[in-house]
């Protein structure tokens, strides 16, 4: 079934026809015709439509730890589902073949969607995740499939980079059950020139949610970028002032995409970075190791 054009929430009209999405902080203004950063919003004829509106490029029930959330429904399954495109364009990504190109996709309507969700429940399936590229630039679809999802007694779980503005993170939030949220650095400089974001609305991001479901965070430490004891330092210090007990998770990184070298942080260096973590946080995990 051929899924009807989706028009989408969040975005400004501009002056000839074009418009200013608002849905998160790179605010792309768009000419007829064209997508904006993320691939996935359109402008056709001076209106925004959320183009990748159930388009699902990858789905597997995976254990709730593979997220990572560590300490959300532990020895749960989770229906992982993701489309195509990212708000951000990360020289290391490694998922670049489905965040920074149109790929091959599947339309899935919430009600399909939900569904299958239901179908897994005998197989431990919980809910579903959207993962795998950035969610977020699919606010319309997240949001009627958690919406149902909700409704039919499943969990909805977010695994994001966190860009977005507080409007539309606000309303999609009372459906959110848990997220991971990336705090790639704890520098502007390194947002945004790794990542093409900025650091500040991350921070929000993470701010406001932790006040409203379970948030763990993901920091992908890349040595000679981010692994400084005095950027874990603060990476963990931010998070203890919203609550200590935030899960952190500090995840190798393996070299991918633009981004061949360095070579991976070497396990000992890691386990010492998440001891500093521990100073000041509860729950301190160590990924890819
Ligand atoms: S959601 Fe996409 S189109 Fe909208 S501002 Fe962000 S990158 Fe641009």
């Amino acid at each position: 079934m051929k899924m009807q054009l989706y028009k989408a929430r969040h975005y400004e009209k501009s002056e000839n026809g074009a418009v200013k999405c608002t849905l998160c902080p790179n605010g792309c203004v768009i000419v007829d015709g064209e997508t904006g950063k993320c691939l996935v919003r359109k402008n056709l004829n001076g209106e925004l439509f959320a183009e990748g509106y159930g388009r699902i490029t990858s789905i597997a029930l995976d254990p709730i730890e593979k997220k990572p959330l560590r300490m959300f429904c532990p020895g749960s399954m989770i229906l992982s589902v993701g489309s195509y495109g990212c708000s951000f364009n990360c020289s290391f990504c490694q998922n670049y073949r489905i965040s920074q190109e149109k790929t091959v996709f599947k339309e899935v309507s919430p009600r399909q969607l939900v569904d299958i969700a239901l179908d897994a429940k005998c197989e431990g399936n919980i809910g579903i995740a959207f993962t795998y590229n950035e969610p977020l630039t699919a606010f319309e679809y997240v949001y009627d499939c958690a919406k149902l999802a909700r409704s039919s007694g499943l969990k909805t779980v977010l695994v994001t980079n966190g860009y977005i503005t507080k409007e539309p993170m606000s309303e999609l939030l009372p459906y959110i059950d848990a997220m991971n949220i990336d705090l790639k650095a704890f520098t502007n400089d390194y947002y945004r020139k790794l990542c093409g974001g900025s650091l500040e609305p991350v921070k929000e991001t993470i701010a406001l949610c932790a006040k409203s479901c379970h948030v763990e965070v993901t920091t992908l430490v890349i040595p000679g970028l981010n692994d400084s004891e005095n950027e874990i330092g603060e990476i963990s210090s931010f998070l203890a002032s919203l609550s200590p007990d935030i899960p952190l998770h500090l995840s190798r990184h393996h070299p991918d995409f633009h981004m061949t070298e360095p070579a991976p942080i070497t396990r000992e260096r890691l386990f010492s970075l998440a001891d500093i973590a521990r100073h000041h946080l509860k729950n301190v995990f160590c990924g890819n190791c």
